[in-house]
């Protein structure tokens, strides 16, 4: 009670109890009340009850888009933290990471912070606050499927594939091809996100990931994932560059790259590479976080910074 004694007359309009909100200014979000919160102990399980229940069920991982969406529509919570599906693996046959693996596990990985996939690293550590990143999950951030996340950018850079389990069996597709667009993704109804695999890079692999944020916390205006791969004559074997910020559908991929194919990489290839890039792009104009022009703009100079670093590091990786 003494903190409302302090506040100043002409603000105490703001103070309202649910019921004394006019209905304007009601939250349509009230509405979210799922029936019932299940608990699968398996996949398999998982994969029934989500089937069973169709378009009412959705599955629950951290938590940190649902509980702030709240889509009314949902009537079962299926929640697949119980899953064992909290790794990060490194073989032969290149990494693997568990889609509930949080944010944090991927910052703090030791198999991720040295050499090319250390741009996932770079990527973590730029998504949300420490808070945020202790519960989100990678698999929840690709099914959000939301354009301006840092972490697809980083993993279409390093040509990651994702694995996909439903009742019919499993299915296996580039990242790429995973997004439909803004919030939209090629999961059917009963499916989970179970893994993403990204391939063994070649030696002198080099990556850097830029974006531009309002604040550290806030999800990017704009990121740019750039992945280069240095042959033994110095041309460029392979590059990648991967855009996020509502650019493309989710996450651009840049033709731009076939300009630095079989060429060594100088500077003033670079600054070509950067206004082609740029061209190239045709920002929404609709996106809260900066004008298309801004972005256009924004991308030209981070392309130009994230390839001078990847190429950098694939001196080290040599
Ligand atoms: C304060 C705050 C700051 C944030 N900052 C950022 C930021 O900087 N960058 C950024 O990218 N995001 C940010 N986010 C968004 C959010 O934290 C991420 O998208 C997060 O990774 C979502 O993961 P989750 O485990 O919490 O997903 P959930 O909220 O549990 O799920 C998200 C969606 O994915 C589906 N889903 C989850 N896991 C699976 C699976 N394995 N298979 C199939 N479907 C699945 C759910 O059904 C739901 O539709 C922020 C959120 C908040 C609240």
């Amino acid at each position: 009670m003494t903190c409302f004694c302090r506040v100043k007359k002409k603000q105490m309009h703001k103070f309202y109890i649910a019921s004394e909100v006019p209905s304007k200014q009601r939250n349509r979000n009230l509405s979210f009340r799922p029936k019932a919160y299940l608990k699968p102990t398996s996949i398999h399980q998982a994969v029934s009850l989500l089937s069973k229940h169709g378009e009412k069920a959705i599955p629950l991982a951290g938590g940190t888009d649902i509980l702030v969406d709240k889509p009314s529509n949902i009537e079962y919570l299926v929640d697949i933290t119980g899953l064992p599906l909290d790794y990060i693996r490194k073989g032969k046959e290149g990494v693997r990471i568990g889609a509930l693996s949080t944010f944090n596990s991927v910052e703090t990985s030791d198999l991720l912070g040295k050499g090319p996939y250390s741009i996932l690293v770079d990527a973590a550590r730029k998504m949300g606050s420490t808070a945020i990143r202790n519960v989100a999950t990678v698999g929840g951030n690709i099914c959000n499927a939301v354009p301006s996340a840092e972490f697809p950018p980083a993993l279409i850079a390093l040509d990651a594939m994702v694995k996909i389990v439903g009742s019919n069996g499993d299915r296996i597709i580039p990242l790429e091809e995973f997004f439909k667009g803004i919030r939209k993704t090629d999961l059917k109804t009963g499916e989970i996100l179970t893994e993403i695999q990204i391939p063994i890079l070649p030696p002198c692999t080099g990556t850097a990931l830029f974006n531009i944020s309002r604040s550290s916390v806030d999800i990017s205006t704009v990121v740019v994932a750039v992945r280069v791969t240095i042959g033994k004559n110095g041309t460029c074997q392979k590059a990648k560059i991967a855009i996020g910020g509502g650019i493309g559908p989710t996450c651009f991929v840049s033709k731009a790259c076939k300009l630095l194919q079989d060429e060594k990489i100088r500077d003033h290839l670079i600054e070509k590479v950067a206004l082609e890039v740029s061209a190239e792009l045709n920002p929404r104009s609709t996106s809260i976080r900066g004008s298309p022009f801004f972005k256009k703009e924004a991308v030209k100079v981070l392309v130009k910074r994230a390839l001078r670093q990847a190429l950098t590091k694939t001196g080290e990786e040599c």
